[in-house]
């Protein structure tokens, strides 16, 4: 058992609440800087009137730029994306958001890493570990209605969490 591997384990899960562990690097397609949702609180921005009312609050905000709208929000680029050369006009001063960038939160939201992302995420705990402390748990406020009920697990796996495709 890798005992540093193990360790950093436990500091994201403990400390810092975390689910998945990131892996992987950027490969500066720039997918993320062109087709941003902005989370407020907790939800997703969907009109210009409150995005008007949060630009003055983070400066990260003053960068964006409305490009359309979708079922989860509003859709943003970001001004500082050098379209031709494919790179951050600010990449050293950067905030942090972006240095952050990719985190888990974003599936909280109903959104998914850009096609093609070079990060990926897998579960800190594997799905038969969960499932097997699930099973150890007393069914106390369990109701069961049918004995007759199956859940069919086999097709779920540790692999990172899909998004459906939406137009
Ligand atoms: S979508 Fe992924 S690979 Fe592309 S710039 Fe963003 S973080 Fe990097
Ligand atoms: S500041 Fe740079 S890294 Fe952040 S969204 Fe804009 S272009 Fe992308």
């Amino acid at each position: 058992m890798d005992f540093v591997l193990e360790i950093k384990k436990f500091i994201n899960k403990y400390i810092f609440r975390k689910k998945y562990v990131r892996k992987g690097a950027c490969k500066r397609c720039g997918a993320c800087c062109s087709r941003i949702y902005v989370r407020h609180g907790k939800h997703t921005i969907n009109s210009e009137k409150e995005f008007t009312v949060l630009r003055h609050l983070h400066p990260f905000y003053s960068y964006l730029r409305v490009e359309g709208k979708d079922d989860l929000g509003l859709i943003f680029s970001c001004s500082n994306f050098d379209e031709e050369q494919h790179i951050c006009k600010i990449h050293k001063r950067r905030p942090g958001i972006c240095r952050r960038y990719p985190d888990e939160i974003i599936f909280s939201m109903g959104a998914c890493l850009s096609e093609g992302c070079g990060y990926s995420f897998r579960p800190i705990d594997k799905f038969a570990d969960v499932l097997k402390s699930v099973e150890k748990r007393p069914l106390k406020n369990c109701m069961i209605f049918s004995d007759d009920i199956k859940i069919d697990f086999s097709d779920v796996t540790d692999e990172n969490p899909q998004c459906e495709e939406s137009d």
